[in-house]
């Protein structure tokens, strides 16, 4: 049965999302692994069937059409739910495609929470339309740096006021969609003395002065989704483009809250690879034979594959109740790092068995296997490594930062 049984527009949404997961995904994952290319042609057609890169700021209505619940802002949501549900059945087609298509997503979730409607409209008028390659627009989230990664305290990256606008300097790394944004959110400190209350996003057109997209790196896995360093060097933004405009900023801290409705759908994200990687098991399985027995007959095997069942079941739950108390507007901060934290852990074991099941043919680059396994472990890394998410969910237990 279904996860969603009694919710058809959910239910509806994955099974559309996972058919196109199996068709039009999977057939040229294995390419774009190969190549480190962005499916750009692909992301062009899940636009058109409402994948838009405004879907986080647009909310329910970018994939149903529909807006939901306008005008109460207490009634329960379905949008987190239908993140994770989407992120799942992307990436069991591919997890460098699912963050193609979906990586606009972190730079949008700041722009929904902190933004104001001119902003939200700028943003959308930033990512209308086609560059000059005829690609589909994207937008980036920059906040890590080459000295700040789970450390975002150490920020470096200063914004400058200089009468209506603000001058940043400075340099990010690991940013996803980094060379091609056509917008940016980058997070920079206003002022250093204040430290980490001085930090806030700021709305970066492509094409402003100063800012200079970098060198894209090269990785072990999700490779069909762009990673880039950007530069920005006496980058002038004017004032009405910082988020969060008219609201109390927690600074740093409104980082924090964005990965908290980020992070359930990276978990998701880790299911589908593990599910990926499980679906191939058992179909090889089904079909072998071992010393003339059916390989299922074998207690060794059948229990390595009941194991990872019930390791996918477990973190599949962890991801949609992490969703679900976010569209019930209740703080998951503590459920929204385990859902991520040990959909990441399993995703690494259940492809990790996957190769020792398989033995040498899985080694093999290009066999599907190989490459599941190197997608699982950048799941431990960004979003929160797994230390990090350890270190969150620890906080919340005993009110201290482990040291
Ligand atoms: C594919 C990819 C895409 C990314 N996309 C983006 C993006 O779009 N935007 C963006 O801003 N960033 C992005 N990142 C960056 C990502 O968020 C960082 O890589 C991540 O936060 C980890 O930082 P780091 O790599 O600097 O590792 P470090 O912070 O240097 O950590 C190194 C090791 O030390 C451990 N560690 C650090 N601090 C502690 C502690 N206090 N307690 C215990 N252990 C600790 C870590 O767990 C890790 O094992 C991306 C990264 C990757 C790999």
């Amino acid at each position: 049965m279904d996860i969603f049984h009694d919710n058809p527009m959910l239910a509806g949404v994955r099974q559309m999302l996972g058919a196109f997961a199996r068709q039009q995904i999977r057939p040229i994952a294995a390419h774009h692994d190969r190549e480190e290319s962005m499916p750009w042609a692909l992301m062009k057609m899940a636009q058109g069937f409402g994948m838009t890169q405004t879907a986080v700021v647009d909310g329910r209505k970018a994939l149903t059409g529909k807006d939901e619940d306008e005008g109460d802002a207490k009634k329960p949501k379905s949008q987190a739910r239908l993140g994770v549900a989407g992120s799942e059945e992307l990436a069991y087609g591919c997890a460098g495609i699912c963050l193609a298509i979906g990586g606009s997503g972190l730079a949008a979730s700041p722009v929904a929470r902190m933004g104001t409607e001119e902003q939200k409209q700028e943003f959308r008028r930033l990512l209308k339309g086609e560059d000059e390659h005829g690609h589909i627009k994207v937008a980036a989230m920059a906040l890590s740096e080459p000295a700040t990664g789970s450390d975002i305290s150490g920020l470096a990256t200063t914004a400058r006021p200089d009468g209506d606008h603000f001058v940043i300097d400075g340099h990010k790394q690991w940013i996803t969609n980094g060379a091609s944004a056509a917008v940016y959110v980058v997070w920079a400190n206003t002022d250093p003395s204040a430290g980490r209350a001085g930090v806030r996003g700021f709305l970066v057109a492509r094409g402003t002065p100063g800012l200079v997209p970098g060198r894209k790196e090269t990785k072990l896995g999700i490779r069909a989704s762009e990673t880039a360093q950007v530069h920005f060097e006496g980058c002038r933004v004017h004032k009405d483009m910082m988020l969060g405009i008219g609201q109390s900023s927690e600074g740093l801290g409104d980082t924090k809250k964005m990965l908290d409705s980020t992070r359930p759908m990276v978990g998701a994200q880790a299911v589908g690879i593990a599910r990926a990687a499980f679906d191939y098991l058992v179909e090889r399985v089904q079909g072998g034979t071992m010393h003339g027995t059916p390989l299922a007959h074998h207690q060794r095997v059948a229990f390595e594959l009941a194991e990872m069942e019930m390791e996918i079941q477990a973190a599949r739950a962890l991801v949609h109740k992490a969703a679900w108390m976010a569209d019930h507007h209740l703080d998951n901060v503590r459920m929204a790092s385990i859902a991520k934290a040990y959909g990441a852990k399993v995703a690494q074991d259940v492809t990790s068995r996957a190769l020792t099941l398989l033995g040498e043919e899985a080694l093999e680059p290009g066999h599907p296997v190989e490459k599941w396994y190197r997608d699982a472990k950048i799941y431990d890394i960004f979003e929160g490594t797994g230390q990090i998410q350890r270190r969150i969910i620890a906080r919340s237990i005993f009110g201290v930062n482990p040291t």
